[in-house]
């Protein structure tokens, strides 16, 4: 049996994710753990099916399944990283993923946070490159708090630095 990513004794229905599948590996300093594919799961498709623990908390590896519950998955999915153009969405039902685009091996898979939270566990600056990038991730009913509104001004400020300046006219003689 291939290795399975949630402790054994939760990994008895066979469409739980395993390694033959998934990696979960580091990603860098700021965004912490994620999982990278292992092989190719073509756009429109189930990538995975996952499980947890609910909890009435909001916690730093949880998933809102409703405003009082949420499940806590820090082996899977609670790992998955943040992009604001996704190639994968959850749905909190039936406890699935599926892709929102081809996936290759060694792809992060990403889900937008604030599809299913009101509320995340931490606000934080998003550099995930994409032309829709929000550059600041909050859930979808919490407002950006201060250090997301410093963030955002410290932002805006250096694009107008950025935009270049013409060149003094050269005197002529
Ligand atoms: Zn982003």
């Amino acid at each position: 049996m291939s290795d399975r990513i949630y402790p054994p004794e939760w990994s008895l229905d066979e469409h739980l994710p395993t390694g033959d599948d998934f990696a979960v590996t580091s990603v860098n300093g700021t965004v912490g753990m994620g999982v990278r594919a292992r092989r190719c799961f073509e756009r429109g498709t189930l990538v995975a099916r996952f499980t947890g623990q609910l909890s009435n908390r909001v916690m730093q590896h949880s998933l809102q399944v409703s405003p009082q519950a949420h499940l806590h998955d820090p082996w899977f999915v609670g790992l998955l990283t943040h992009s604001c153009a996704p190639n994968c969405v959850l749905d909190m039902q039936r406890l699935e993923i599926w892709s929102l685009a081809d996936i290759e091996p060694g792809d992060l898979l990403t889900i937008d946070y604030a599809a299913t939270e009101d509320y995340l566990h931490r606000q934080f600056a998003c550099g995930c490159g994409s032309p829709a990038c929000r550059k600041w991730i909050t859930g979808r009913r919490e407002p950006v708090n201060d250090t997301g509104r410093a963030y955002l001004l410290g932002l805006a400020a250096r694009k107008v630095r950025r935009i270049p300046t013409r060149h003094p006219r050269r005197g002529t003689r």
